[in-house]
């Protein structure tokens, strides 16, 4: 019996949200007195694939098959239920992103598992198998408790902080009967470069809204984010007017992430932009508007206009 683990790659580089996912099936494993077992495919290096060792996976099970660098969700739908049939798993975690939601479900509706998405807290095992989750587009927590025998948890990303160990995970060749329309689906990577690193791994985002007036003074956010190493986001007008590439809009229809540290300049906060921010753990707000919405969701707030702000917090970090 093992707990299963979906591992995401960029070109043979193992994600930082799947060495958090591995982390906690490692946990969840541990809760449930047994190992983790981590399912990677395309082509990554044997020593990249041990370094999962490093955050608790025992094994990894590697299917080494060219096709699947890009995300194939119907063939990596048959490697994790094949997987989690051999390992007798009671319990295969993915991550909530655009590839686990196109993965997940079809796993669960294969292994008749209950499906949890969204996790953010490890489950408690005392009442049952209770899980923390978002709901209502992040203004509201659930608690789930999964009864199904077999279940499937699509991890939130940046829940949980990374704690490499030592350790080496012995790598086996996995190999699945493919069939031709396993590769009808195909979903296209969308972690792209946004500022100085991806939007999704970053620890620090810098944002700017639609108080930034036009594209061209974007540069007082790149700054601030080059001074912090950050990567920039934005929200959902300012990508609609085409002053951002559609990648960076974070909220409701963008993307989710869970920075520790999110400052957003001239953004008023509205519900929908929420969403896809309120997990950070520190919100720091500028806005001229001192009855803009996004200052209840702040932990500081400057009031000011974001042409002086912006440049002179540049120029505090530049001196750090
Ligand atoms: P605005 O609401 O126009 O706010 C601009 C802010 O900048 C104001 O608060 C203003 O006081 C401030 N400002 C102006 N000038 C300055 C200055 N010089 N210095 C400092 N502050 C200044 N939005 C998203 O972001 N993400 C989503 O995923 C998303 N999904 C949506 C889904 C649906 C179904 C719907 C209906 C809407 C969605 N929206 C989403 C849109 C959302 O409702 C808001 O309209 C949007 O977030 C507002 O963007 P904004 O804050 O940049 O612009």
């Amino acid at each position: 019996m093992s707990v299963i683990v979906l591992v995401e790659h960029t070109e043979g580089t193992i994600k930082k949200k799947s060495l958090e996912a591995v982390q906690y099936a490692a946990e969840i494993a541990k809760k449930l007195g047994t190992t983790a077992t981590a399912v990677a495919t395309g082509k990554i290096a044997d020593t990249e694939l041990q370094g999962l060792g490093a955050y608790g996976a025992q094994k990894v099970l590697y299917v080494a098959d060219d096709r699947l660098n890009d995300l194939h969700a119907r063939a990596i739908t048959r490697v994790l239920v094949a997987a989690a049939k051999q390992e007798n798993s009671p319990v295969i975690v993915t991550l909530h992103d655009v590839n686990g939601r196109a993965i997940a479900p079809r796993v669960a509706i294969q292994l008749k598992a209950g499906l949890i998405s969204g996790a953010l807290s490890y489950p408690d095992t005392v009442k049952g198998f209770v899980v923390k989750k978002s709901a209502f587009s992040g203004k509201a927590f659930a608690y789930v408790n999964a009864t199904s025998e077999v279940k499937v948890i699509m991890l939130a990303p940046n829940s949980f902080q990374l704690n490499k160990t030592e350790g080496a995970a012995t790598v086996e060749n996995f190999s699945v009967n493919f069939e031709d329309k396993d590769f009808g689906v195909k979903v296209k990577s969308v972690d792209k470069i946004t500022g100085e690193v991806p939007l999704s791994d970053a620890e620090l985002v810098v944002s700017g809204g639609r108080g930034l007036k036009g594209p061209e003074n974007w540069g007082i956010i790149e700054d601030l984010a080059h001074a912090l190493g950050a990567a920039t986001a934005c929200s959902r007008p300012v990508a609609d007017a085409g002053w951002r590439p559609h990648h960076e809009h974070v909220g409701q229809t963008g993307g989710t992430i869970r920075p520790n540290l999110y400052i957003a300049a001239g953004i008023s906060g509205a519900i929908q932009h929420l969403a896809g921010v309120s997990g950070s753990k520190t919100i720091v707000v500028i806005n001229k508007d001192p009855e803009a919405p996004f200052f209840k969701a702040a932990n500081y707030g400057v009031v000011g206009d974001l042409n002086e702000v912006l440049p002179r917090l540049t120029e505090a970090v530049k001196k750090f």
